[in-house]
Parts: C-alpha cells; sequence; structure tokens
C-alpha cells in the first residue's frame, strides 16, 4: 500500500467538506487573558479569544500562578513515575482531599486528563461489574463513548437528556442485572443541563449508578463551584462525579469523587491510572490553588454570568441567531461547515477575532456553530467589538437574521 497517498487522500477530504481542522498558533499572555499573540501567515498581532474553556481566566490568576511557581521550586519538574512507583507527590494527596470535599464525597482520585478519568473509570467498571449494562446519553463526550465501547459491555443509548425514554430502557431490562447511567450536567455544545434529579430518581427506582460528567461545570455552578449537582443539592445523590481540572480550574488534569471503596476499585483495577506516569507537581499545585480560590469566591462566578447575559442581549438585538440554554455557553449558529469556517477566518483577519469554528463530528452536520465563552474578563467594549463584527460579516455572507 502506498501510505503517504493514502493519508492525503483522506486529508483532502475532510478539506473538501471544509472540516479539515486548522489550530490558531496563540501565545497566550499572563495578565492580559482574554488576550494573545497570533502567529498567523504575517506578523504576529495581538488577537482576543472567545472561545477558551480557561471560563474564568484561572489559567493566570495570581494565586495558581504563585503555588505553580513555589512547586517548581520545592519539588522539581516531574514526579519521576506512576502513582505505584515513585510518583505519589504530597500534592496530589491534598489535591484528591479538596476534591473530595468541594464534591461532598469521601474520596477523589486524580487522572492526568478529563479524557483518561473518563475512557479509564467507565472501561475499567463496565467491564469489570459482571454482566453491567450501561444507559448512555446520545449527546455524551468522546472520552465517555469511547471508554464504554472499550469495555464492551452492553450499552443502550437513551435520547438526550430524556428521563422518559431512560425509564423505557431501563424498563425493558432484567431487573437483576448492574446497570450504570452516564450523563453530563453541561453538555459544552449546546450549552443545555440535564435534569440531574429526575435522572437520580429513575436510578434509585431501578438501582443503578449514576455516573455524571461535570466538566463544563466544575467552578462554575454552585456557591462552592461544586458544578450543577452542588447547585441543585444532589451531589450526594451520583454515585461518581467526573471532573477535569483543565477547564474552569485553568490547569490540567482530571478526576473522579466517590465513595473511599468506588476510587480505592477504580485506582487499584484502572489500568490508565496505574500505568501512566503522574501529574507533575506544578499543575497539582495550581489546580490546589485555583480550587481553593473558587471554593470561596464566587465574584469570578458573578461577573461571568453576567458577561454571558451581556453578549446574549446584544445578539439578540441585532437577530443574530443563538441557542437558548440555561448555562454560560453561547452557540452562534450558521449550519454549513464552509461558511462557518469562512466566518471564523473573517472574524481573526479583519477584526483580531478567534473564535473557533465548530464543525461535524463534534457537532452533527447541519448544527456548525461558532461556540462563544465570554469570561469574566471580556470587557463592554470587547463585546462592543465581536457584536459589530458578526453584524458587519453575517450580511456579507448572506446569513438570514432573525426577526
Ligand atoms: C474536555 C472534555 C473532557 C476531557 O477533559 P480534558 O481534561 O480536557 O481531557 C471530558 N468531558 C467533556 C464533556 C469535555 O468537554
Amino acid at each position: 500500500m502506498d501510505f503517504e497517498t493514502f493519508f492525503s487522500t483522506e486529508l483532502d477530504a475532510l478539506r473538501s467538506e471544509g472540516r479539515y481542522r486548522v489550530f490558531a498558533d496563540l501565545e497566550r499572555q499572563a495578565g492580559r487573558f482574554p488576550r494573545a499573540t497570533y502567529h498567523g501567515a504575517d506578523t504576529p498581532r495581538e488577537v482576543t479569544v472567545w472561545c477558551s474553556n480557561d471560563y474564568l481566566g484561572m489559567g493566570q490568576h495570581p494565586d495558581v500562578l504563585a503555588a505553580m511557581h513555589a512547586a517548581i521550586d520545592e519539588c522539581g519538574a516531574g514526579t519521576g513515575g506512576t502513582r505505584n512507583i515513585g510518583g505519589t507527590n504530597h500534592y496530589h494527596i491534598l489535591l484528591e482531599q479538596e476534591l473530595a470535599d468541594l464534591h461532598g464525597k469521601e474520596s477523589a482520585l486524580l487522572f492526568n486528563s478529563g479524557y483518561m478519568s473518563n475512557w479509564t473509570s467507565l472501561s475499567t467498571l463496565a467491564s469489570r461489574i459482571p454482566g453491567c449494562v450501561v444507559l448512555t446519553d446520545a449527546l455524551n463526550h468522546a472520552s465517555m463513548i469511547e471508554g464504554i465501547r472499550h469495555s464492551r459491555a452492553e450499552k443502550l443509548i437513551f435520547a438526550h437528556n430524556d428521563p422518559d425514554d431512560l425509564r423505557r430502557k431501563l424498563a425493558g431490562l432484567d431487573p437483576a442485572r448492574p446497570k450504570l447511567i452516564a450523563f453530563e450536567s453541561v453538555y459544552s455544545m449546546d450549552g443545555d443541563i440535564a435534569p440531574i434529579a429526575a435522572f437520580c430518581d429513575i436510578a434509585d427506582e431501578f438501582g443503578a449508578m449514576t455516573y455524571i460528567d461535570e466538566v463544563h461545570a466544575v467552578g462554575l455552578y454552585g456557591p462552592r463551584g461544586g458544578g450543577v449537582s452542588e447547585r441543585e443539592g444532589l451531589s450526594h445523590r451520583l454515585t461518581l462525579i467526573e471532573g477535569t481540572l483543565a477547564k474552569s480550574f485553568g490547569v490540567m488534569g482530571g478526576y473522579i469523587a466517590g465513595s473511599a471503596a468506588l476510587c480505592d476499585y477504580i485506582r487499584s483495577f484502572a489500568s490508565g491510572f496505574i500505568f501512566s506516569s503522574s501529574l507533575p507537581p506544578t499543575l497539582a499545585a495550581g489546580a490546589l490553588a485555583s480550587i481553593r480560590h473558587l471554593k470561596a469566591s464566587s465574584s469570578e462566578r458573578e461577573r461571568q454570568q453576567d458577561r454571558v447575559a451581556a453578549l446574549r442581549r446584544r445578539l439578540d438585538a441585532i437577530g443574530i441567531p443563538h441557542l437558548d440554554n440555561p448555562s454560560h455557553i453561547v452557540p452562534v449558529m450558521v449550519g454549513d461547515p464552509v461558511l462557518c469556517k469562512k466566518i471564523s477566518d473573517d472574524l481573526l483577519a479583519r477584526f483580531d477575532i478567534y473564535v473557533q469554528p465548530i464543525n461535524y463530528p463534534t457537532v452533527p452536520r447541519g448544527t456548525e456553530r461558532l461556540r462563544i465563552t465570554p469570561s469574566p474578563l471580556h470587557s463592554d467594549a470587547d463585546i462592543d467589538h465581536l457584536v459589530s463584527a458578526l453584524t458587519a460579516i453575517w450580511g456579507q455572507v448572506g446569513l438570514k437574521r432573525a426577526a
């Protein structure tokens, strides 16, 4: 086989569909978020980032940076191994205690990313619990889908955020079989939120485990940033809460929180936990500082919600269509992959605004969008500039406005 030709033909197909991924070469500037230097084709220039998942700008918070500087001076760079063989650093222990407390759970377990925490936890549980059947929301994240697939357990996909469909699917199963219900709280592309209480009621009725991904909610919702489950007083009803340290907490890493036995079980049986070298102390120390700050401070959350509401009002006023949802995510709908990429390119080239186009397979075809994530650090002037840029481009590409 001519491998090179094979690779380039496949890539050409992506390009012709308008969904070839181009990474924006950015240099983030500590202390200046949401500004970044864009290293494009011409000379580097400053742009405003409108699509970061560092939702609160914690990636540059002084407490976080100070903790990371201190940790590198105290502990050096890497940990030197897996958690089992010399790689457990005291910061991992402190961070796991902090995470358990954040979610009101007995225990927590760190992973090197949120992706790994979902993949490894779901594949371990679903493959090792004898006869386990997984009920998985139709819009679950790739890391959950892949983990479930790897487990080879039987899986039933229920309609997105639909308790009735979940109940129907459960009712058709042998009552004696162990069941695991996997879903997210805030869905990152539509910004809608799961009916968590209803799912917990159904889980109780059928004796199922509940597994929630709160990646897009931790740090952002609840009085201490414990996610939607904290806000709704439901943390104690969820068997396992999964999150990331890389989005609102601004650093890197993933985790699960649950009972002591559950976390110990995954610690003891999960390949993706056992056989991967542990997070550097700097990252653990930075995440620890970030979580501690957001547990005590709600001003970032409040300001973010204010910015989100302000942008939505302005988009409504000029008739730019965006999905209405109860979260901090503002999806501006384009509905065509080539146009979506073109709008994103124009925003960057002409207005120094960076919003990545979101195309298939991240979202279904025909629902291509610009996913805008206002942060506490976007000013009124930033919003003005974004709205006037979108107004100009919308007319030029011939997209319709809402009434
Ligand atoms: C980003 C994401 C993850 C993965 O988290 P990382 O820490 O970035 O690996 C998991 N679940 C959802 C819903 C995500 O959007």
